[in-house]
């Protein structure tokens, strides 16, 4: 009897407590103003031929890094400057220009307001290699045909570099004043972790004592096809991305002719720790991105989704199983461990003596990696395999959803992508914009294209290309933000 009347009692408090979410949820459905007013904008004109071919000009150059920089063709980093002072002769005439150390450029369009806090745009130069033989088309052949700008870097992050100095040479074309002083930084090597690039810049930056109101940098796209309980696509900005480190994993054992072997061999006894590893996921957590996120997506959603979303504590266990189910949402809400490189011998007939794993980390901000390596000890249960941290970057500070001096760029992106919801969300991989936390508490990191599973896939992969309705649209973004600087 009292156990029914304890079900009864419990049964109850569950349906209250989901109904007021339900209720709670409604309320701030309903106080979201779901259409953004958009009819009197100002019309902003783009020369999209001049565009592409700026673009495919830029792609032409094989601005490749390289960690050690004496090996790199650095030549090919004066021409990709000899492009844009070609291109561009308004920035390089009205604009201060800055070299920091030998292929970063830095560039400054003084605002008339000389106490307002400045702000920075970011892109990089350099990309990573092609395997020309496995294009369709040419990566570095200024290829220009069906709508698109095809070549490597057209997407990472040469059309957005493009984007942003055609709306910087036509803004000045017409005479358009900025508050706040807009410097533009451009690293070269932030494909390799930016440290001969973004490091040296934001480290200069930060030994003049300069503070940035808000930072940049390329990021979350306009994701179409993304979200299933979404027919619009969502622009997802990066308030932080997580940190990434390479731990070294060690099996030191017998090795010997692979005839007459011993079990287990280092490697197998290795991949048994690996095995472990993979099958226990970390816990996952809703840090303050990803919770800002699941609100904005909440606000557009239909009512019951909306409720589980804009009440992530109270479904806590439903959104994790949803999120765990798929690996892209997966990595919003957990550090990731994956084992990327196995060495266990050098002949097909020899078995090592010694195994060792690379096995790369993506955390989110608020991991310590010691606290995570002591994990994996405990989840391998192999006190013979060593663990040494090979590298790692350190965390990202989160950028605070509802920082006041995002508005303007928020604003820009409604006007621009009218039909996207804007949302919060976490980076999974790096940027240049984590060397620029230290000069500025706002750091932002979008790329103002459209972009679907597809056109993703081809970032760091054969046919790399950019529509010329995604440069015209990035180079309107720009425009968009910059009158509101
Ligand atoms: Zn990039």
């Amino acid at each position: 009897m009292i156990v029914g009347w304890i079900v009864l009692l419990v049964g109850l408090l569950t349906v209250s407590v989901v109904v007021v979410a339900l209720i709670r949820t409604a309320i701030a459905k309903s106080k979201h103003n779901k259409f953004f007013e958009s009819k009197n904008l100002p019309k902003i004109t783009v020369d999209r031929e001049v565009a592409k071919v700026h673009l495919a000009e830029a792609i032409a150059c094989k601005t490749i890094g390289g960690r050690d920089w004496a090996m790199v063709d650095t030549g090919e980093f004066t021409r990709f400057r000899n492009v844009l002072r070609d291109a561009y002769p308004l920035i390089h005439s009205k604009l201060t220009v800055r070299q920091i150390s030998a292929d970063n450029l830095v560039f400054v369009w003084e605002g008339s307001d000389t106490h307002a806090e400045p702000v920075l745009f970011c892109a990089h130069q350099d990309v990573v290699p092609a395997v020309e033989e496995q294009w369709t088309h040419s990566p570095f052949g200024k290829d220009i045909s069906d709508g698109y700008v095809w070549g490597r870097g057209s997407f990472d992050m040469k059309g957005q570099l493009i984007a942003m100095l055609e709306a910087v040479e036509q803004s000045l074309k017409e005479g358009v004043i900025i508050q706040r002083s807009l410097w533009i930084a451009l690293g070269c090597d932030e494909e390799i972790r930016g440290e001969n690039g973004a490091k040296i810049i934001a480290q200069t930056l930060f030994d003049e004592h300069r503070r940035f109101a808000f930072v940049f940098d390329e990021g979350g796209a306009v994701a179409k096809g993304f979200f299933s309980m979404l027919t619009q696509p969502v622009a997802v900005v990066g308030m932080a991305e997580k940190s990434y480190a390479d731990v070294r994993l060690t099996y030191r054992g017998h090795g010997g002719h692979s005839s007459t072997p011993e079990h287990p061999t280092p490697v197998a006894r290795l991949a048994r720790a690996i095995h472990r590893i993979e099958q226990k996921r970390r816990p996952a957590r809703f840090i303050a991105p990803i919770k800002a996120m699941m609100h904005s997506l909440a606000l557009e959603s239909p009512l019951p989704i909306a409720t589980v979303l804009y009440n992530p504590n109270l479904f806590k266990p439903l959104i994790v199983s949803l999120f765990s189910k798929n690996s892209t949402m997966n990595a919003l809400i957990r550090d990731t461990l994956a084992a990327t490189m196995v060495h266990g011998s050098d002949a097909p007939n020899v078995i090592g003596a010694v195994a060792t794993a690379n096995i790369n980390i993506r955390m989110l901000c608020d991991t310590q990696l010691e606290e995570l390596i002591d994990w994996m000890k405990r989840v391998m249960k192999d006190e013979q395999i060593e663990v040494a941290v090979a590298s790692s970057s350190p965390a990202s500070k989160a950028t605070d959803s509802k920082h006041p001096n995002i508005e303007p760029f928020f604003c820009a992106i409604r006007e621009t992508f009218s039909d996207a919801v804007v949302c919060p969300y976490i980076m999974t991989g790096g940027s240049d914009g984590l060397w620029y936390e230290q000069v500025s508490d706002c750091v932002v990191r979008f790329s103002p294209f459209v972009m679907d599973k597809n056109e993703l896939g081809r970032m760091h992969a054969n046919d790399e290309r950019l529509s010329i309705d995604n440069l015209a649209k990035g180079i309107e973004f720009y425009r968009r933000l910059i009158v509101r600087l």
